[in-house]
């Protein structure tokens, strides 16, 4: 039954602890898991109006980009737009439709007119030159039109037909003198475009000739004269002035491959370097403008938005952007789309965050190379941009689990602290459960100790005075003795039935002690008496030695005497054969001391305090065990204490003991 009981309380006790340990680590674990995304809230609101920030500057950057191309796109002359997008690095080529969705750049046109009109003296020459195979008949012809033509396009063709034919009869100085002369003519005015637009051709292509010749010339070659051809070619190339006529893309296009072949065949003088660059950048972009044109509809793509395309096998982003008389499509890569997105730079440019833009396949655009963590936010570009992602980092490593990790390290270790204040109280419960289940295992004890030992003397008295009464005695020599028999058990009787009250009152703290002057000699005397008896059936040697002039206690009488009587008994009880027992008084300073020894079996240190504890027995066996249940010493020290008083014990197994009692003398100690 009471292993059962013992069992639910471990139970109970077990669960009233592991319970709310378990709840509190659920508990933690949630309000961990919240902390997180709290603090990561926290700070996406707080950057979210920084990125719309930098939004806005983005946008406001692609807006003004877009609004700087508008003057040169509606311009007669593409050349300007084509210089603003590559000395800028924006773009990579540029497409542009008119209204009607035709292309107005890079127009690859064949410019009529520059062949001589059938029947015509220039046609003869021509004749002469290619089908007859006379040169010099052809240049003497040539010669005669340039002399006597009224038509400047007419003596430039001439000059140009007089020049070759001079060069294919060996004459390579005359050749020379007269497509100079026709490289360098200057534009009769009042042309108009078409005739303007012929004439630069024929004037380019007298250049292209003159260098050709220079370059063929035997020694010595005129190398003023072929940087001077040179100059003025490049100088028309990718033209944007007003009063002269754009080349068309194709041409144009040819004519810059050439100079730059040329110029690369000799080293250009350091004062061109840059111009030579930019050549090749121009150059660059108009052929890829032109295959863009070919392959590109004005449609392609959303309007006002960037977009990915494929040109030449290369993979470009295209803006089609919708101007007011014409359809634009700027064709750029990565690196020129990273003056726009510096929006994003700059608004983060003095906070510890970091910005980092990726690709859809997630390569990095921009921003911070190699970042530290995970972004605590991520947004998509502002429109009209690629579908790109941008991430914002902490600088400083993540800041946010930084936080995070602080406020949770607080809640661990609150909860660390309450799982240890729960495991205290549990401890304690414990304790105090397991003290009261052998408060109860010794109350059942003491129950069956209590019948046992009341037992033992009323059945001895039971049978001495059946005896008696049935007059079975010898003489009246017997019966006196069966008499006092019968009151020593009664006294033996007593004396428990007195334990048990006195220990049932301190129970109950119930006990009130009459204190009055009280002589040492006189306790140790009634002490002595009261055992006496019981001491001679047991062969107990009692020696008592009692000081003379003791000072008197203030105490009460009755309650020495019982503790006296209760060490006495122990004395003779725990002693086994050859009983010694000796009680000494004496005065010692302010105390008076009463010290019964005996020569008995001792007691091990571990047992020197318990057994003044209630019911506690060295060896609680009902079978071995002495009469006794373990309250006579508890009664002891309660008696002593309430004296104010001290009780020592000094013992080892097999030495004897010595139970020594000090009480204050009267006047010594203020009583209570
Ligand atoms: P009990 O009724 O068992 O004697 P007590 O409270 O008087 O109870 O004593 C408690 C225990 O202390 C005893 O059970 C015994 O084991 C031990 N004890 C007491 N006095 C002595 C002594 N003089 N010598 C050895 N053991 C003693």
């Amino acid at each position: 039954m009471a292993r059962r009981h013992q069992l639910q309380w471990a139970a109970l006790l077990a669960i009233a602890v592991v319970l709310p340990t378990v709840s509190l680590l659920w508990f933690m674990s949630q309000v961990i898991a919240n902390e997180r995304l709290v603090v990561g809230q926290k700070l996406a609101a707080l950057y979210q109006d920084k990125l719309a920030d930098a939004s806005a500057r983005t946008t406001a950057r692609f807006t003004a980009r877009l609004g700087a191309l508008e003057p040169n796109v509606s311009g007669t002359n593409p050349y300007p737009l084509l210089r603003q997008l590559v000395r800028q690095d924006q773009a990579r080529g540029v497409v542009v439709w008119d209204a009607a969705g035709t292309v107005w750049y890079p127009q690859a046109a064949a410019v009529a007119g520059q062949d001589a009109p059938p029947g015509s003296a220039l046609a003869e020459a021509a004749r002469l030159e290619f089908s007859a195979g006379q040169p010099a008949q052809a240049a003497a012809r040539y010669a005669e039109i340039a002399a006597t033509s009224p038509a400047a396009q007419t003596v430039l063709q001439a000059q140009l037909g007089r020049s070759r034919c001079l060069a294919q009869s060996g004459q390579f100085h005359e050749a020379v003198a007269e497509c100079a002369r026709a490289a360098f003519a200057s534009r009769p005015p009042n042309s108009d475009s078409s005739g303007a637009l012929r004439w630069q051709l024929t004037v380019e292509n007298a250049r292209l000739l003159l260098l050709s010749l220079l370059d063929r010339a035997p020694a010595p070659a005129d190398p003023a004269l072929r940087e001077r051809t040179l100059a003025a070619l490049q100088a028309d190339l990718f033209n944007a002035s007003p009063d002269q006529p754009p080349l068309p893309a194709n041409h144009n296009l040819f004519l810059a491959q050439k100079v730059l072949a040329a110029r690369h065949a000799t080293p250009a003088p350091p004062a061109s370097t840059q111009r030579v660059q930019e050549l090749e950048k121009l150059a660059a972009a108009e052929a890829l403008s032109l295959a863009a044109a070919e392959t590109i509809s004005p449609q392609a793509g959303p309007s006002d938005v960037y977009f990915p395309t494929m040109v030449d096998n290369q993979s470009l982003i295209g803006l089609r952007h919708q101007a007011r008389s014409r359809t634009v499509l700027v064709l750029l890569d990565e690196p020129a789309l990273l003056p726009v997105l510096d929006g994003y730079r700059e608004a983060f440019a003095k906070s510890e965050v970091a910005c980092r833009i990726l690709n859809p396949a997630g390569g990095l655009v921009t921003g911070l190379a190699q970042p530290k963590g995970r972004p605590f936010l991520t947004a998509a570009l502002p429109a009209g941009f690629p579908d790109w992602q941008v991430e914002l980092y902490f600088a400083g490593g993540d800041v946010f689990e930084l936080a995070a990790r602080r406020q949770i390290a607080v809640y661990i270790w609150t909860g660390v602290l309450v799982i240890l204040l729960i495991f205290i109280a549990g401890a304690f419960a414990v304790r105090a459960v397991g003290r009261q289940i052998r408060l109860n295992q010794m109350k059942n004890d003491f129950i069956a100790t209590v019948s046992h030992e009341l037992k033992t003397p009323l059945a001895s008295m039971r049978v001495l005075v059946d005896t008696l009464l049935e007059g079975r005695v010898r003489d009246e020599a017997q019966a006196q003795e069966y008499l006092r028999l019968t009151v020593k058990e009664n006294e033996r009787l007593s004396r428990m039935i007195d334990n048990f009250l006195t220990f049932s009152r301190m129970e109950r703290d119930k006990v009130a002690f009459t204190l009055l002057a009280a002589r040492p000699g006189a306790i140790a005397s009634d002490a002595v008496a009261a055992v006496k008896t019981k001491f001679a059936a047991h062969h107990c040697v009692l020696t008592v030695a009692v000081a003379e002039n003791l000072p008197d206690l203030t105490a009460d009488h009755d309650a020495i005497v019982t503790v006296l009587v209760n060490l006495l008994d122990n004395a003779c009880k725990y002693t086994t054969d050859h009983k010694q027992i000796r009680l000494e008084v004496l005065a010692r300073e302010r105390w008076v001391v009463f010290a019964i020894s005996d020569n008995g079996i001792g007691l091990a240190r571990r047992h020197h305090r318990k057994i003044f504890e209630r019911f506690y027995q060295v060896d609680n066996s009902l079978a071995r065990r002495a009469e006794g249940c373990g309250l006579g010493l508890s009664i002891v020290k309660f008696i002593v204490d309430a004296h104010h008083g001290r009780i020592v014990v000094e013992s080892a197994p097999g030495a004897g003991s010595t139970f020594t009692v000090f009480l204050p003398v009267a006047g010594g100690e203020p009583r209570v």
